[in-house]
């Protein structure tokens, strides 16, 4: 059990750090107990360092103990930007800017209404984790309105040797934000550019948890692309320097999704039908019958997004 004042972790993983690029760190946090992913943020060291998407209260939890013996001094830390609220991105965000007087969280302005006040955050937790579900994803703490920084789309945040600019990357959330880093021209994309799964990370599956915008998603990753960053730094996997192929594969396989769930719900299918068929479609791109589950929920927002759509005429 971890506490010093305030909330509490147990369970919290063992923190494992590398070096990816200049002066930037990759902190594993352990998996995600429901996605089972890869909890990844960012450590950019700089006059003014920033952490990138801290993940929950557990991977927070983890990266606050396991730092110092990393080399990592967090007291200093003056940023911390989790790319959206989901649980695994920004739940710990609260909990770190406790024990971390210095730091600013920055969000989008429709994320920072439900940091400071997560109420909202923590029902719809409950909806898709369960009752209890703080167990596995440790606590989700308000964060003071005095400690957000609420940014602006393409505003640029000076951190010293890099400055870091906030793009609004709405579709997989409205209120997503990317990062673009000038030291490395890395981009870290949150979950805007698609889902990279452990033994299939040739093929990005688009993250359409609802509420989901498919349109949305697919100018963001045009958006992002137009940057054309040298490096993206996934959120549950780590960099990927073939940018190209993967903006290109990961608007071809949301375009695809989007198509099939389109065509079949004005043939009137079921939800189920329309799964089985997104997922012949996918199996056909990975040899896997079996794909990850936030590969298989990710089908969900589509079929929300589109049954709106035909309900609204
Ligand atoms: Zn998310």
């Amino acid at each position: 059990m971890i506490g010093c004042g305030g909330s509490t972790v147990s369970g919290g993983g063992v923190l494992k750090v590398r070096t990816v690029a200049s002066h930037t760190y990759l902190l594993d946090c352990g998996r995600d107990p429901f996605f089972s992913t890869s909890n990844i943020a960012y450590y950019l060291d700089d006059e003014l360092p920033a952490l990138i998407d801290p993940g929950s209260g557990v991977a927070a939890s983890a990266i606050l103990t396991g730092a110092a013996a990393e080399g990592i001094d967090l007291r200093r830390l003056a940023y911390i930007v989790p790319t959206h609220i989901h649980l695994d991105h920004g739940g710990g965000a609260g909990y770190l800017a406790e024990r971390l007087p210095r730091a600013k969280v920055v969000l989008h302005p429709r994320g920072a209404v439900h940091l400071m006040d997560p109420s909202a955050l923590l029902r719809g937790a409950r909806l898709v984790f369960g009752e209890g579900f703080e167990r596995s994803l440790g606590p989700v703490v308000p964060v003071p309105e005095g400690r957000v920084h609420v940014a602006s789309d393409g505003e640029v945040i000076r951190l010293g040797r890099r400055d870091l600019r906030i793009i609004f990357s709405p579709g997989h959330a409205a209120h997503h934000v990317a990062v673009f880093d000038t030291l490395t021209r890395g981009l870290f994309c949150g979950d805007a550019l698609g889902f990279l799964a452990e033994g299939l990370s040739d093929v990005p599956f688009p993250v359409g948890l609802s509420p989901f915008d498919p349109l949305a998603y697919v100018q963001t990753i045009n958006k992002l692309g137009a940057l054309r960053p040298d490096v993206v730094f996934y959120a549950h996997h780590g960099p990927r320097t073939d940018v190209d192929y993967l903006i290109g594969k990961v608007r071809e396989v949301c375009l695809a999704f989007d198509d099939i769930v389109h065509r079949r719900i004005e043939a009137g299918d079921s939800d189920r039908q329309i799964a089985q068929q997104v997922l012949a479609y996918s199996s056909g791109l990975t040899q896997q019958a079996d794909l990850p589950v936030l590969a298989r929920a990710g089908i969900s927002g589509y079929i929300e997004y589109h049954r709106n759509q035909r309900r609204r005429g």
